[in-house]
């Protein structure tokens, strides 16, 4: 028996990000989903040169562990040779089908899940600071799922020469859906709702529906999905076969980066969420949708009387540092969000990572805790964040 996939890819940047850090691949028979961290721009210039070298690896012929190997190497070399990428680097999860044996390599805390007779399983390890401390017993699911570290990760490619990559093989049936994703679908979705969509039987629906589903759980990061619906096939030779315009294009990004815009501000979960929100409100229930976008706007308007009175002064006259992926971070105003809506911005980030920190000075960081300027300048500068 021969497996065919039909298959389906979307990237979002979801309502809270400015660009658009993930990449995915879509080359049957080579699929793979990256998420880029680093300042400015390099954590999208991570992900791209990742997924490049990745399919220009697959295609010259290398295992998919050299491919990957030569993936690390690029984003690497490329960080090393221009202080602007300096530590950038990217997960990566990716998936070769070969007759009826999906392999893969994977690094970072993106997804791969497998959907087989309606049970939801979790392939891939996430190789992030909290997921670690749940290995050790060190941290409870529940406490990880709320940490305000979660996204910091404890192994990445590019981010040294070597990368530490996880390799593994998975038997495939007829009938069983295959999801890569970045952490902006499987943080903010629920298994069960992950489980629910990949059940649907087109791979364009369950994918719309997946990045619905994170943009309705208010869209913290970008949102990447990979889906593959595995079938009996009439014949050889055909795995992969593809039914979207997009496939074979190699590495693919959103090309939906929207305008810089202030991170309290009406148009960043009214207006500027539209275009994209239009794509795939016809998948969900709209009308749900609908009411919920209402209630929004509707405590949108309040909370912005109330700031408008108050809270800008409350807001901008405190300050609290913390992480934004793994570069520490100076905020204005507190680490709480309305709904949509974050009741801070970004004062000032930093190249230093919170890896980098001690245990001690990790300590100061995960309190973030509530400073006038001049305190927080001081921890800033505690923390070396400047320099
Ligand atoms: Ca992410």
């Amino acid at each position: 028996m021969t497996l065919v996939a039909r298959h389906s890819a979307l990237s979002d940047i979801g309502l809270r990000r400015k660009t658009n850090e993930d990449t995915f691949v879509v080359a049957p028979p080579l699929f793979a989903v990256c998420d880029g961290m680093g300042g400015a721009q390099a954590g999208e210039v991570a992900s791209r040169l990742a997924a490049e070298a990745l399919v220009a690896g697959v295609a010259s012929g290398s295992t998919l562990r050299a491919a990957a190997e030569q993936a690390n190497a690029a984003v690497f070399a490329h960080a090393d040779d221009d202080e602007a990428y300096a530590g950038m680097g990217t997960t990566l999860t990716a998936a070769l089908l070969e007759e009826d044996t999906g392999h893969f390599v994977h690094i970072g805390d993106s997804r791969a899940y497998l959907l087989r007779d309606g049970e939801l399983t979790q392939v891939s390890d996430d190789h992030s600071l909290v997921a670690e401390m749940v290995r050790d017993g060190r941290l409870t699911e529940e406490e990880a799922a709320a940490h305000p570290h979660r996204s910091v990760l404890s192994r990445a490619l590019g981010t040294d020469e070597s990368a530490d990559l996880d390799e593994f093989a998975v038997d495939l049936r007829s009938g069983d859906v295959l999801l890569l994703c970045s952490d902006g679908l499987s943080g903010p979705v629920t298994d069960r709702a992950v489980a629910e969509a990949l059940g649907l039987e087109d791979p364009d629906e369950a994918v719309a529906t997946l990045i619905a589903e994170a943009r309705r759980h208010g869209g913290p990061d970008n949102i990447t999905a990979v889906v593959l619906r595995f079938e009996e096939g009439p014949a050889a030779g055909e795995a992969g076969a593809a039914p979207r315009d997009e496939a074979a294009e190699g590495p693919a990004e959103d090309g939906r980066d929207s305008d810089s815009r202030p991170a309290v501000d009406a148009d960043e979960s009214g207006a500027a969420a539209a275009p994209a929100q239009s794509s795939t409100e016809s998948v969900g229930d709209a009308g749900k949708t609908g009411a919920r976008r209402l209630g929004c706007l509707a405590g949108l308007l309040a909370l912005l009387v109330v700031a408008g009175l108050v809270g800008v002064v409350v807001l901008s006259s405190v300050f609290y540092v913390s992480v934004d992926e793994d570069r520490l971070t100076l905020y204005s105003g507190v680490p709480v969000d309305v709904g949509p809506v974050p009741l801070h911005v970004v004062y000032r980030s930093s190249s230093r990572t919170y890896t980098s920190l001690t245990e001690a000075q990790r300590e100061f960081v995960d309190e973030r805790d509530l400073r006038s300027k001049d305190a927080a300048l001081d921890l800033a500068r505690d923390l070396e964040m400047w320099q």
